[in-house]
């Protein structure tokens, strides 16, 4: 079958080089070949969320470590922050948790501010917040810091952010944002394949877990915490995406963070000026729009140019290169392209050539 080269905003597009180093021989995870693996890349991984904390590694996909956040971590009541399929759904799986849940809905393709979050923070009815950074359905990224700086103001309140589709294309520094638990699944803007969650909690974090009954085993961050200090996982870990993810960070290095950075702050903006030179405008508003993805208004609301969504995706598709035709109730009325990974202004304008002949076929 002929490959598909994948521009959806996840799983996106892995390289032959990631693909060999899955396949080292297997070792035994309470040996010292892996407490030497992961100890190699911890200090790798501390750097690139900026914290002193230990980086945990989980084998599942993000959702594992969301749902593992709020058994840890809500013991009175979680302010679920709603802006897009994905922050809508942490809503439905705090409760389907047994854990007494808020909504704070915002319109899709609109950020979360942070008055709105102090003002129901203010009410003390909260313990945790849960929050997505950049909402990938919508391709929304919410003000971090300004939301983060609300910390001081709730020092008990556990913040909980999914960096799923952000974290190493943007800068996120865990400690100096002061919030408890910074998580992503590797399949977005790591450009690894889906089964490994990165994360890291705070010192209240763990202390926090500690007093909580029913957080479970396989996401107990308390056991993450004791075996992280031995250079171990508490279950058996996909060692497989471990060798992956240390062959991806000595990548990351190579090229440098801030570099890392640059180039997808431009691969963006050549995505964003291919959604102008078409008549299109981007799905959230432009100030807040994602740095990882493009969601492009198809209809959704007034003012942009409308084309058959699927048409233009079939017709990319038969030139060898996947992008996603929107998701949830946007679908279709939207469609996404992503720049996550390992894409390059080169593989960029690419992608722009092709998606130019299949605009011209439409
Ligand atoms: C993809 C995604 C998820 C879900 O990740 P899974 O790996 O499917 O568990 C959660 N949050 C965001 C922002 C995502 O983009």
């Amino acid at each position: 079958m002929a490959h598909v080269k994948l521009h959806i905003p996840g799983p996106v597009e892995v390289s032959p080089k990631t693909f060999e180093a899955l396949c080292r021989p297997m070792i035994g995870h309470r040996g010292q070949g892996f407490k030497d693996l992961y100890g190699k890349m911890q200090p790798q991984l501390q750097t690139l969320l900026g914290t002193k904390q230990l980086v945990y590694l989980s084998t599942s996909s993000a959702w594992g470590v969301m749902e593992g956040a709020l058994r840890n971590l809500t013991g009175k009541r979680v302010l679920n922050c709603m802006k897009g399929a994905f922050s809508d759904k942490w809503f439905d799986v705090a409760q389907k948790c047994g854990k007494q849940a808020e909504a704070l809905q915002v319109p899709w393709g609109s950020p979360i501010r942070a008055e709105q979050i102090d003002a129901k923070l203010a009410t003390g009815q909260f313990d945790s917040l849960t929050l997505i950074h950049n909402e990938t359905s919508t391709g929304t990224m919410s003000p971090l810091g300004e939301i983060a700086a609300l910390k001081a103001k709730y020092p008990d309140v556990m913040f909980i952010v999914d960096a799923v589709s952000s974290m190493t294309a943007v800068p996120l520094g865990f400690d100096a944002l002061g919030i408890d638990v910074l998580l992503a699944g590797t399949q977005k803007a790591f450009a690894l394949p889906p089964g490994l969650a990165v994360f890291v909690a705070s010192p209240a974090a763990l202390a926090k877990a500690a007093t909580l009954k029913d957080r479970g085993y396989y996401f107990d961050f308390v056991e993450f915490e004791k075996n992280a200090k031995e250079n171990m996982t508490p279950s058996t870990p996909s060692i497989p995406h471990i060798y992956a993810l240390g062959s991806k960070l000595d990548e990351f290095f190579a090229e440098g963070l801030e570099a890392r950075y640059a180039r997808h702050a431009r691969t963006n903006q050549m995505l964003r000026d291919w959604v102008a030179k078409h008549g299109f405008t981007l799905f959230p508003e432009p100030e807040f729009s994602s740095k990882t993805l493009v969601c492009v208004n198809n209809g959704a609301r007034p003012g942009s140019r409308v084309v058959d969504a699927a048409k233009l995706q079939k017709l990319v598709k038969d030139q060898g290169i996947l992008i996603d035709g929107g998701y949830g109730k946007i679908k279709g009325t939207t469609f996404r392209i992503s720049n996550m990974g390992d894409e390059t202004p080169e593989t960029i304008a690419a992608l722009i050539a092709v998606l130019d002949k299949a605009m011209a076929q439409l």
